[in-house]
């Protein structure tokens, strides 16, 4: 059977301002996932407000609203220039007050999209809407009892609702981590799925493809949807409907396809999904304008304003990266998925590239020479920071926030090496030191004594010297055994006690016995 798959996302992100979403109460104490650990204690962070207590009043928090908004607009959202809060009926412990305070008809946002970039190239993915409600305060279920946390109740949310236009798993998984990131560049969530800052429920259903003819597309309509809940991973995503996939073919193939729309968990241990309950329709929840606050209010100049605050994204950051810096897009992809480490990479090539045209002779080198040096001296930097410096960094579990080698050092670090000042076995004990101690790489070079020997007639007497102690060896070479160059490089290498550059060493001993 020729099936499509049909996949919406419903994402809430926690935003991450001072106070609460209605009230004053501190939104820092729900940072712990559970009792015991690091966080401010149960029930602490509460006031008349949160908890629901008849005759308050809630004021909506400004910094959430803009951060919401900022969001929308990095989403290519149009801001509605009404918004309006709405309540959302239904009965829970975790919810003092019977009802919680959302969007519904008139969300902040609505009309986006956000292009990921998947093994097929661009993608985009259409947003319905986005809108900000408050979240529930936070059960706790033991054998004896279950304990509400009220910490969390009241915290400021983003719900994004995307148009349902997944077709594959992996898709959903990359949309996800493209959503993460922007939340991280615009600085208005941690958005870390382990935590509980972005979670994430799947809608899927599946449809019959009406011919088989390649690139034909489902019937037009949609089946009942089934959503799945907890899922606080990517990869729990995408394993989730992966499942879902399979199980629902599986109904479509025995002709008993979900007739009705339903609920079901991810459960992590046993890999499946597991029914819920049926999901609740719309009019379940009784939604009606909230009285105690009014609407939300934007005007072009307020819009404009947040368009100037947007920092650079990570789509942007990407493309400039490619072409500033001659990376290829894996790369480039892979410095721009932390900001921080895409800032440091700049700091370094800036100062870099500051000494090479400083000291760079240019008179009568053409422009493809001189861009060839550029891009030696990027693809030095990359490599340096992504391999080396990051294999320190792992090692000691620091970022790159709190490392000692400052930008300028490993910079200096690189225009070294770039000057043959040093090989790289040298090159990887410095960083060390340099990691260790916050020490400039110049001063380390000179206590360690890696200072490479580029004496070229003190390099001479030891080719020499060495083709000497090996006669039988450079005879074979002679005769053609040219892969004995490695041989006489390595015994060049120790002799010189590794502070040598192999390239150079190579090319004398070629000289030598091509005598
Ligand atoms: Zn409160």
């Amino acid at each position: 059977m020729n099936l499509e798959t049909i996949i919406g996302l419903e994402i809430h992100i926690q935003i991450k301002t001072k106070s609460k979403m209605f009230c004053s109460c501190s939104n820092s104490g729900e940072n712990s996932p559970r009792f015991g650990e690091a966080g401010e204690p149960a029930n602490t962070t509460v006031c008349p407000i949160c908890l629901g207590h008849p005759g308050t009043l809630p004021v909506a928090n400004k910094q959430a609203v803009e951060m919401g908004a900022l969001m929308a607009l990095a989403l290519n959202c149009e801001i509605n220039k009404t918004s309006v809060w709405a309540r959302k009926s239904y009965f829970y412990p975790d919810l003092p007050k019977g009802y919680q305070i959302s969007q519904f008809d008139l969300p902040l946002a609505v009309e986006g999209h956000l292009t990921i970039i998947n093994h097929n190239g661009e993608k985009r993915f259409g947003i319905e809407r986005l809108h900000l409600e408050e979240d529930a305060a936070k059960n706790f279920h033991s054998k004896e009892a279950t304990l509400v946390d009220y910490n969390r109740g009241g915290t400021p949310l983003m719900e994004i609702v995307t148009k349902p236009d997944f077709r594959t798993p992996e898709d959903a998984k990359l949309f996800l981590q493209e959503l993460r990131l922007l939340a991280r560049y615009l600085k208005v969530s941690e958005a870390d799925m382990e935590k509980g800052h972005l979670r994430c429920d799947a809608n899927i259903s599946l449809r019959p493809i009406l011919s088989g003819a390649e690139g034909s597309i489902g019937e037009e309509k949609l089946y009942p949807k089934t959503e799945i809940k907890n899922l606080n991973s990517f990869k729990s995503v995408e394993k989730a409907l992966t499942y879902e996939i399979k199980r629902q073919t599986g109904l479509w193939e025995l002709g008993t396809p979900p007739m009705i729309q339903s609920t079901r968990g991810w459960d992590e241990n046993k890999l499946e999904t597991v029914s819920q309950r049926d999901k609740e329709e719309s009019a379940d929840y009784r939604y009606f304008n909230e009285p105690d606050l009014p609407p939300l209010l934007f005007n072009e100049e307020e819009i404009r304003r947040l368009q100037a605050r947007m920092p650079e994204l990570p789509g942007a950051k990407r493309l400039r990266f490619e072409e500033e810096y001659q990376l290829n897009s894996v790369d480039a992809r892979m410095l721009v998925e932390d900001e921080a480490v895409a800032g440091y990479f700049e700091a370094v090539i800036s100062e870099a590239r500051e000494w090479l045209e400083e000291n760079a002779n240019t008179e009568g080198v053409s422009e493809e020479i001189w861009q060839l040096n550029r891009q030696r001296l990027s693809k030095l930097v990359f490599g340096w920071l992504t391999s080396e410096l990051f294999k320190l960094m792992n090692e000691t579990g620091l970022t790159i926030l709190d490392i000692k080698i400052n930008p300028e050092n490993f910079a200096e670090f690189i225009v070294l090496l770039y000057q043959k000042k040093f090989n790289s076995s040298a090159g990887q004990l410095i960083l060390r030191k340099m990691f260790e101690t916050g020490g400039d790489p110049e001063h380390i070079m000179e206590e360690e004594d890696l200072i490479q020997v580029d004496d070229t007639s003190e390099l001479e007497k030891a080719v020499a010297r060495i083709i000497n102690e090996n006669p039988e060896q450079a005879a074979e070479y002679k005769k053609g055994k040219t892969p004995l160059l490695k041989f006489f490089i390595g015994l060049g290498m120790k002799e010189m006690k590794g502070k040598s550059d192999p390239e150079k060493l190579g090319e004398l001993f070629r000289q030598k016995l091509g005598e």
